[in-house]
């Protein structure tokens, strides 16, 4: 593609952006393709000579368009947002213009040090104090696999590195935690059975004593505690664990301790929501996702650490190749994760915490609680549904319930009811399992959410439970 072709469907494809973000209430949020029915339609093999773009760009409109689920869309209340903003995609377009690969500080000194400068800014803005140093991460899995091998060669004073584990080490983190910590464990060898999982109390947080008990039968038996993942808004409720008191049993037993806030760190930029974060600065990792909540398109984590030596350590390399006459004066951040090779993704979090401000991020926060409220409200006051956990930041986790119906028979009504209100194509809500009962949840997260749209999730709720 010459310049001037490039700058013709370049023009061409940010219309097509702007005309989307525009138009996204236009389409269904949850695409209503078939399985198999996107496959179907493209040709099994790759072409032999190069295509016009303007077919590849038709059939980019015809064929992918219709199996896209909208994340954008301001009806999109599934599981959390991936929120993305105007900024976030600009500095996208030029990160992936420059190309840049970002393993180690030469191969594009300002992708590092922008990187040391807004995983600064981050910090601050959700208040941990400066005993954290931040690297960006692709998700949060990857970022708690991060803290699980740093917490691994911790314990075992780097011999799991060097021999493989020899003695077994646990770990524990409430029955309520997301499915990422278990597929860390896995992967980080500790094996499925080493995962303790401890009681939650009646608003789903970690029992601190249970944890404890745990801890105590675990080292009478000879096995050795090394990890605790906490988490401070789960996936399921937004339930808090008490990170305070668990980080106080976590130094008293020498274990690290890693803080799950994928989706509420977020919150913590608004300081009198920060109440949540109470004993966060004493954990040994922490990690959040701005491409959640934070206007930063996906994907990019922010994972904090109080020691960057010993992530450092975990997982350093150094062969002939890579060595350079700055590597002791600067972060070489190939060295503070899993992969080698570095996407720039500091750009798009400069971009967007510059564009909206630390405020403008803070208003945004504000209207999703206030919506969330208002419509936690709206049910209480209807009387035909119940919510059944308590209502952390933006997420409403809630039923219907029928008079005379037994429990089998509201999960039945619910899960009908979840179906039926998707299918109008203007909302997307999912599910979870709260103590065995089916309920829905209402979780705010988009950018252009406004009251007309959970009006709109409440007005088909009444409708189809009418
Ligand atoms: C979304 C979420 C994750 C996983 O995030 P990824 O960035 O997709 O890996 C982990 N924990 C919690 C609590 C989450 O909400």
């Amino acid at each position: 593609m010459e310049s001037e072709e490039f700058r013709r469907h370049g023009h061409q494809i940010v219309d097509w952006i702007a005309d989307y973000f525009d138009n996204v209430e236009q389409y269904a949020v949850k695409s209503k393709v078939a399985p198999g029915e996107i496959n179907n339609k493209l040709p099994q093999s790759a072409p032999n000579q190069g295509e016009p773009f303007e077919q590849i760009m038709a059939d980019f409109n015809q064929i992918i368009m219709p199996g896209i689920s909208h994340w954008q869309h301001p009806g999109w209340f599934a599981y959390f947002p991936a929120n993305n903003s105007p900024a976030s995609v600009l500095a996208e377009m030029l990160t992936a213009s420059l190309g840049v690969q970002g393993m180690i500080w030469d191969t594009s000194p300002a992708a590092t040090e922008l990187e040391e400068t807004v995983m600064q800014w981050l910090r601050q803005m959700i208040g941990l104090p400066d005993t954290f140093t931040g690297v960006i991460q692709d998700t949060a899995s990857t970022a708690t696999l991060c803290a699980l091998l740093s917490a691994r060669e911790k314990t075992t004073g780097f011999a799991v590195n060097q021999k493989g584990f020899t003695q077994t080490l646990r770990v524990y983190t409430s029955s309520q935690t997301h499915s990422s910590i278990e597929k860390g464990v896995k992967i980080a060898g500790f094996g499925k059975e080493n995962l303790v999982f401890i009681d939650t109390d009646a608003q789903y947080g970690l029992i601190p004593s249970a944890l404890e008990n745990a801890i105590e039968e675990d080292i009478k038996n000879g096995l050795i505690p090394c990890c605790v993942v906490g988490a401070l808004g789960t996936t399921s409720s937004m339930a808090m664990d008490p990170v305070d008191e668990i980080a106080d049993i976590c130094a008293k037993y020498n274990a690290w301790f890693h803080i799950d806030a994928a989706f509420a760190g977020t919150a913590a930029i608004v300081p009198e929501l920060r109440d949540f974060m109470k004993g966060a600065e004493k954990a040994d990792s922490f990690v959040f996702n701005p491409h959640k909540w934070m206007l930063t398109n996906f994907d990019c984590s922010a994972y904090f650490v109080r020691d960057p030596l010993l992530l450092q350590q975990t997982f350093s390399i150094l062969p002939e190749y890579l060595k350079t006459s700055a590597t002791n004066q600067v972060n070489n951040y190939r060295d503070w994760g899993i992969p080698l090779g570095r996407r720039f993704r500091a750009l798009k979090l400069w971009f967007v915490i510059r564009n909206y401000g630390v405020e403008g991020i803070r208003q945004m926060i504000k209207k999703h609680l206030e919506l969330a409220n208002i419509f936690a409200n709206w049910l209480k006051n209807d009387g035909a549904f119940e919510i059944l956990a308590p209502v952390n930041l933006s997420l409403v986790c809630f039923r219907y319930i029928g008079k005379g119906i037994s429990e089998d028979g509201l999960n039945e009504i619910n899960k009908d009811l979840l179906e039926k209100i998707n299918l109008s194509g203007d909302v997307y809500l999912t599910h979870t399992i709260l103590s065995g009962k089916y309920c829905l949840r209402l979780s705010v997260g988009q950018r252009t959410t406004e009251e007309k749209h959970i009006r709109n999730v409440f007005e088909l709720l009444k409708e189809n439970t009418r």
